[in-house]
C-alpha cells in the first residue's frame, strides 16, 4: 500500500505528527524501533517539560490534552533566575502578562502516554512498533524505507523524528552541529519542608546548576548539572544520603528533603541540523533542534515542528500539490529555522555566559540579572514569549501586534 507520509520514530513529537496529520486523511505510517508497550505504558523518565501556552493550544487542538490526567499538570506561576551567593536575582511571574500561570509542567512520560492515546481512534494510522530498519532512500518519485524483515514501505512524504541522535538524517546525508557541553544532568522529584510557592528557579551556583521545579506544594523536581561522574555517583547514593547531599546544595533553602522518585541522568548535548528538509524528507522534533533544557524549550520547538509541518500539509491539501515537493518543504525549513536558531543560539550563549566560574564572567552575570530585575518591560517580554498563544504561523503583523499588547503595561 502507499502512503501519503512515513514517520520514523513514535516519540511526542512523532506521535503528534500523526495525530495531525491522521486530523487532514493523511495516510501515515509510524515506524518506531521500541515495542508497543513502551510506547503504549511509557514508565517515569524523570523529565518534567514546561510546556508554553502556545504548545497547551496544539496539545488541546489535537486531542491529546485530554488525555493528561489534571493531577499531573501543575502550573508554573513564575520563574526566579540566581547566580551563585549573589544576593541579585531576577524573577518573571505570570501577572507581569496578566495571566494566572507562564505555563505548565507535565512529567514527560505523560505526554507521551496522552500522545499515544491520541492516535488510537486515527482512521488512517498504520503502526508498526518493534522494527528495524535496514535503508531509507528519497528519489524524485517517493521516499522509500526497507525494513530488515523484508518489508518495503513507500510515500511521497518521509519524516525523521528518531530524535536529535537521528540515524535516518545521517543515512540521508544531512549533517547536524553538536555541542557537548560536557556535563550530564541529574532529574528526579524531592519532597521538601518549605513549599515552593509556585516558583521554578534556575540556579546557577559554582561548579553546578541547580533547578527546582514546582509540581505539587512540597514536591518539587530536582534538576541538577554536574560533571557526568558526579552525576552517576549521586545516582549511586542510597536515597537518604543523596536527600541529605541534595538538602547541602540547595543550601537549606527548601529545609529537610526526602527523595520521591527514581533517578535518571541525561548527558547533555546540543544538536542542529545543518538542513532541515531533503528530497522528500524533513525533519521534526529533536532530530532537527536538539536543545540543552535549561530554558525548557525542547520539545516547545518539536510540537512548533509538528504545527509548521502539519500546516504545509495544510496547503498542499488545499491546494491539490504534491506534499513532498521542494517548495513546500523549502517553506517549512524557512519557518522552522527562522522559529529555532534564535533560541538555540541564545540558549547556548546563556550556558556559557551562566556557567562560567571567572571573576569577569561572574560580574557580567550579577549585572545581567540586576538589570533584567529592574527594567519592566524585558521581564515581561520573557513572560509574554512564554503565555503568546498564538499560531506559530500566523502572520507577522499579527503576531507582532500581540506581542506588544502584551507588553504594555496592565490597567489595574
Ligand atoms: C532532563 C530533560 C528535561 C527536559 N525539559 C524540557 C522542558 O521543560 N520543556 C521542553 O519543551 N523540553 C524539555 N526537554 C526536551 C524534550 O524531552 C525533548 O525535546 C523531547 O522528548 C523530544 O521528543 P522527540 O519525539 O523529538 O524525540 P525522542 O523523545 O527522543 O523520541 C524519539 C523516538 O524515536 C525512536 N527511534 C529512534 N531511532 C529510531 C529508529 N532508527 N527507528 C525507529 N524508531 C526510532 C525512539 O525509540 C523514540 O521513541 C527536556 C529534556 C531533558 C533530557
Amino acid at each position: 500500500m502507499r502512503r501519503d507520509v512515513i514517520i520514523i520514530g513514535a516519540g511526542p513529537a512523532g506521535l503528534c505528527l500523526a495525530q495531525a496529520l491522521c486530523r487532514q486523511s493523511w495516510k501515515v505510517a509510524l515506524l518506531e524501533r521500541q515495542a508497543e508497550a513502551a510506547i503504549a505504558e511509557p514508565a517515569f523518565d524523570g523529565r518534567e517539560i514546561a510546556l508554553t501556552h502556545a504548545s497547551i493550544r496544539l496539545l488541546r487542538e489535537l486531542g491529546v490534552w485530554e488525555h493528561i490526567p489534571r493531577d499531573d499538570i501543575a502550573p508554573l506561576r513564575a520563574a526566579r533566575v540566581m547566580d551563585g551567593e549573589s544576593p541579585h536575582w531576577m524573577t518573571v511571574e505570570s501577572d507581569l502578562v496578566g495571566k494566572t500561570q507562564l505555563g505548565s509542567l507535565v512529567p514527560n512520560h505523560r505526554i507521551r502516554e496522552a500522545a499515544w492515546r491520541g492516535v488510537q481512534d486515527a482512521p488512517t494510522l498504520d503502526w508498526h512498533p518493534g522494527v528495524r530498519i535496514a535503508s531509507v532512500r528519497t528519489t524524485a518519485e517517493h521516499a522509500e524505507v526497507e525494513l530488515q524483515d523484508g518489508r518495503r514501505l513507500q510515500a511521497s512524504l518521509l519524516i525523521a523524528a528518531d530524535s536529535r541522535f537521528s540515524e535516518t538524517r545521517r543515512a540521508l546525508g544531512i549533517g547536524a552541529s553538536q555541542y557537548d557541553f560536557g556535563k550530564s544532568m541529574l532529574v528526579c522529584r524531592l519532597r521538601h519542608e518549605v513549599p515552593h510557592h509556585g516558583v521554578a528557579w534556575e540556579w546557577f551556583g559554582h561548579g553546578q546548576t541547580l533547578a527546582m521545579l514546582p509540581l505539587r506544594e512540597h514536591l518539587s523536581s530536582a534538576v541538577l548539572t554536574v560533571p557526568h561522574a558526579e552525576a552517576r555517583r549521586l545516582q549511586d547514593l542510597p536515597a537518604d544520603d543523596f536527600a541529605a547531599q541534595m538538602r547541602e546544595r540547595y543550601a537549606d533553602r527548601l529545609g529537610a528533603m526526602e527523595l520521591d522518585s527514581s533517578r535518571h541522568v541525561y548527558p547533555l548535548v546540543g544538536v542542529y541540523a545543518r538542513r532541515f528538509v531533503g528530497r522528500r524528507f524533513a525533519l521534526a522534533g529533536d532530530a532537527a533542534v536538539g536543545m540543552h533544557p535549561v530554558t525548557a524549550h525542547g520539545f516547545n520547538l518539536g510540537l512548533a515542528s509538528v504545527e509548521r509541518l502539519a500546516d504545509m500539509a495544510r496547503i498542499a491539501r488545499t491546494q491539490g500539490r504534491d506534499l513532498g515537493s521542494d517548495a513546500l518543504l523549502a517553506r517549512y525549513q524557512r519557518r522552522h529555522r527562522a522559529g529555532s536558531l534564535p533560541l538555540y543560539l541564545a540558549t547556548s550563549t546563556v550556558v556559557r555566559v551562566f556557567t562560567d566560574d571567572r571573576a569577569p564572567m561572574r560580574k557580567l552575570r550579577e549585572t545581567i540579572l540586576r538589570a533584567g530585575q529592574q527594567v519592566m518591560p524585558f521581564r515581561r517580554l520573557l513572560a509574554a514569549q512564554l503565555v503568546d498563544e498564538a499560531p506559530l504561523d500566523a502572520p507577522l503583523p499579527v503576531r507582532l501586534r500581540q506581542g506588544l499588547a502584551q507588553l504594555l503595561p496592565r490597567r489595574a
